[in-house]
């Protein structure tokens, strides 16, 4: 009984050690798994599920779909960069949309999947954004512009995004300590793991006398990486990325 988390893989047609990387996974590791959750920024953008004929990402949905009709439940969360994935998606892929965050029971323990942007809480910036490109009126507004024009839209956010991002202080643009011990109060300490911030790593949070354990996916820039969790406990494992 093993399930599988991977986040930030940032799938895109010039990527193609990743590219490589994750077909291999899903053939391999993700076939012998119980579930696999794919828990944001599978892919580098996402400009709306009438992309889905582009060649490139009919080849990922289709590997997807293999998984899922091999019988891997995938479940998939948006994350900051394909948060328009939509039902013609899930419909051609099989996965299951998740909304961020979701609770999970794993081996009679409580998990709290999330992408983990909205843990970000000092960047301010990118919050107020967050709240506006999360409206109905802002993906409808997205979605009503000719796909050339989405694509362009999205590669000028992107490089105004990369160059806001060089100017952030590192602490800006991990999570909020504050704001990771606010979500686990909430959700009843639980086990969290999250992406998006790219530190790989296990904290533990000792919260009102409770000892969560967080864990931080790995993005796929270099290879690729997975979280996998049985009844032992959680691991994180690197692909050779060849
Ligand atoms: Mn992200």
């Amino acid at each position: 009984m093993s399930t599988l988390f991977i986040s930030d893989l940032h799938l895109c047609s010039g990527r193609s050690q990743s590219n490589r990387c994750f077909f291999g996974f899903l053939e391999s590791e993700a076939h012998s798994a119980d579930a696999l959750y794919i828990l944001g920024d599978l892919f580098e953008y996402w400009v709306g599920d009438d992309d889905l004929d582009d060649p490139f990402n009919s080849t990922v949905v289709a590997a997807l779909a293999r998984l899922v009709a091999s019988g891997v439940p995938t479940y998939l969360m948006h994350g900051n960069r394909d948060f328009v994935i939509g039902e013609a998606f899930a419909r051609a892929s099989g996965v299951t949309l998740l909304p961020d965050p979701t609770l999970i029971e794993l081996h009679g323990q409580a998990v709290l999947l999330m992408h983990g942007d909205t843990l970000c809480t000092l960047d301010l910036e990118y919050q107020a954004f967050r709240r506006e490109a999360r409206s109905q009126t802002w993906i409808s507004n997205l979605l009503h512009q000719p796909l050339a024009q989405r694509k362009a839209a999205v590669e000028a956010l992107r490089r105004k995004s990369e160059q806001e991002k060089r100017g952030k202080p590192a602490e800006i643009m991990d999570v909020a300590p504050a704001e990771v011990e606010a979500v686990l109060r909430r959700y009843g300490y639980p086990r969290l793991i999250h992406g998006h911030t790219h530190r790989p790593a296990r904290h533990v949070h000792r919260v009102d006398g409770h000892v969560c354990e967080r864990w931080v996916l790995a993005d796929w820039y270099h290879g690729g990486s997975y979280l996998v969790c049985d009844e032992s406990g959680c691991r994180a494992v690197q692909l050779s990325g060849t």
